[in-house]
């Protein structure tokens, strides 16, 4: 063959496989682009692990989404590029309004809302490809099969999971855990009815039938799963539903034949695992038990327990206090994001630290409503790093400090987790700020806190509380100090 006779029939080959996509592009090329965007999603995910070099991480993952996306739709494969080109415009659309309106406190309503997205995919995917898969039989049809049948059963879990997740997080749904009675045998049950409906699934050669009934258990079953899990387990929850969202897109990697959905998909799923292990673990919370659904932990929530009176103080009152102080902790939590007071919390630290007094902060893993909460937003004010403390690194220094101030927070600093186990947030690790001299808390009314269990905190006798919006008292005190 001449060289001119070999070029004609690359030209053609790679013509006849683009065909209908208009473009002339080697598959092996685009191959290349989704392993180069594997490798940039890695990368970008070793770069969010620490704070200096998020910002790289988040660019790499920009970048990699960018050549996933191009190469996604110079694919031969891609028949319809019109349709996918609308699709991408409205999403994109829905995305940069949402993400540009959503406010920092409503971050893990977000993700769990893009979460429930994914699921909802997983389950169009599956069944579509269980329509549509062309002529396959034996071994092939059956691993087909499987795919379909755990990608709509992971989809479905993970959309209604997801939605009750928003719904808790949003304060449509009650944060307290829904406990059926027999609810683990009911899980049990769902779990065992879907694995035989898979097995005669695959064995009828696909039924319909079988599909939509799985489908159906498995929506309740994702309900059930996150309605019975409490609001204070639910960081975990919503890194869990991250995971299970990724495994949902790597199955539909699997039925789309789609390698970069596998390999990001397994990314996800793997890192979300992590994530929530590593949050379990902070919290004292077994793993097993909170991705069951709760299971092993029976709680009882007793709102009729007396803790006595408490104290009140005035702005005038603290400011003094912290003019004599020697040391000050600042436990931040949801109420400060809430209240947007880190900028004055700013000023009252600087002048504090301008006479001289020493003043640190003490943060809670799981202090706001998505891990990293407080220390964005002390980053946000300017707040230097070097005085911002983790809760392990500081807790034993609680006994020798002057003055606490507690702004916001309530769970994160609630003792009940080491005096009471019938507390719902019993065992979980807390800032142990009722050790020293004296605990100011900033708060609007006594409302419990996230997981909507009283704080015998407030009653101690070292501690007063400030009644108000937290950043009006902060003011308050700067104005007075
Ligand atoms: P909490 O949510 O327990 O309590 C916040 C407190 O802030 C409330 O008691 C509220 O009292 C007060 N507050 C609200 N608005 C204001 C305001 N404008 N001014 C002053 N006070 C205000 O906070 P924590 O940060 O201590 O705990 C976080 C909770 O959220 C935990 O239960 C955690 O498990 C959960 N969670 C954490 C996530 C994470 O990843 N960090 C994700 C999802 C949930 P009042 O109404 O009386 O003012």
């Amino acid at each position: 063959m001449s060289t001119n006779q070999m070029v004609i029939a690359q030209v053609s080959s790679i013509e006849s496989a683009s065909q209908g996509s208009g473009f002339v592009v080697d598959m092996a090329l685009i191959n290349g682009a989704y392993f180069v965007a594997a490798i940039l999603f890695i990368l970008s995910l070793a770069g969010l692990s620490k704070q200096e070099t998020a910002e790289n991480g988040n660019w790499y993952g920009i970048v990699g989404m960018a050549i996933a996306l191009i190469a996604t739709i110079a694919n031969p494969a891609v028949d319809q590029i019109q349709m996918l080109l609308i699709a991408m415009v409205i999403g994109g659309a829905i995305g940069t309004r949402l993400a540009l309106k959503v406010e920092m406190t409503q971050m893990p309503e977000l993700v769990a809302m893009l979460h429930s997205f994914v699921g909802l995919a997983a389950v169009a995917v599956g069944y579509n490809s269980f329509l549509e898969h062309g002529e396959m039989s034996g071994m092939i049809l059956n691993i087909h099969l499987v795919e379909v049948f755990l990608g709509v059963f992971i989809g479905a879990v993970t959309f209604t999971g997801s939605v009750v997740a928003f719904g808790k997080l949003r304060g449509i749904l009650s944060s307290s855990p829904l406990m059926l009675p027999h609810r683990h045998k009911m899980n049990l049950i769902a779990g065992l009815v879907s694995f035989g409906l898979m097995i005669y699934f695959v064995k009828q050669e696909g039924d319909m039938n079988a599909l939509i009934i799985m489908s159906a258990i498995a929506l309740i079953f994702g309900w059930h799963l996150v309605a019975s899990i409490g609001g204070a387990d639910m960081p975990v929850v919503v890194s869990m539903l991250n995971s299970y969202s990724g495994w949902a897109a790597a199955a539909a990697g699997f039925m789309l034949g789609n390698d970069l959905l596998i390999v990001t998909g397994a990314l996800v799923g793997s890192s979300g695992a992590i994530l929530s292990y590593i949050m379990c673990r902070a919290m004292n919370r077994s793993f097993i038990s909170v991705i069951a659904g709760g299971f092993g932990t029976e709680v009882t929530i007793s709102g009729d327990h007396d803790y006595g009176e408490h104290t009140e103080i005035q702005a005038e009152d603290v400011a003094d206090m912290l003019n004599n102080a020697r040391s000050v902790i600042i436990t931040p939590g949801y109420g400060m994001a809430v209240a947007q007071a880190q900028y004055p919390v700013y000023d009252m630290t600087k002048k504090l630290r301008d006479k001289g007094i020493e003043v640190r902060f003490g943060i809670h893993p799981v202090a706001g409503r998505l891990p990293g909460h407080m220390n964005v937003l002390l980053a946000e004010a300017k707040v230097p790093y070097d005085i911002v403390l983790e809760m392990d690194e500081i807790n034993d220094d609680f006994s020798k400090t002057d003055v606490v101030l507690v702004i916001g927070a309530n769970d994160t600093v609630n003792p009940a987790a080491q005096e009471d186990p019938t507390s719902p947030i019993a065992g979980m690790p807390v800032l142990e700020v009722w050790n020293a001299k004296h605990v100011i808390a900033f708060k609007r009314s006594m409302n419990p806190g996230y997981a909507g269990v009283q704080n015998p905190l407030f009653f101690k006798e070292n501690t007063s509380m400030l009644f108000g919006d937290a950043k009006a008292s902060v003011d308050d005190i700067v104005k007075n100090l």
